[in-house]
């Protein structure tokens, strides 16, 4: 397992522990950059894809 410090798809900066080989390790970064939450956005939110709706 790796650890990188990475900016999430959710705007916020955290570390990532990813596994793997390098390859898949770069694939797992590509795509939290992209469409994934920080460890904090995830508990907020939960890991199920859709963003949360405010229910108000
Ligand atoms: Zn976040």
């Amino acid at each position: 397992m790796a650890k990188f410090t990475i900016l999430y798809g959710c705007g916020h900066i955290a570390d990532a522990e990813v596994e793997g080989n390098q390859y898949e390790q770069e694939q797992r970064i590509a795509y939290l950059k992209i469409c994934g939450r920080c460890p904090e956005c995830e508990k907020k939110y939960g890991k199920t894809g859709q963003a949360a709706r405010t229910e108000a």
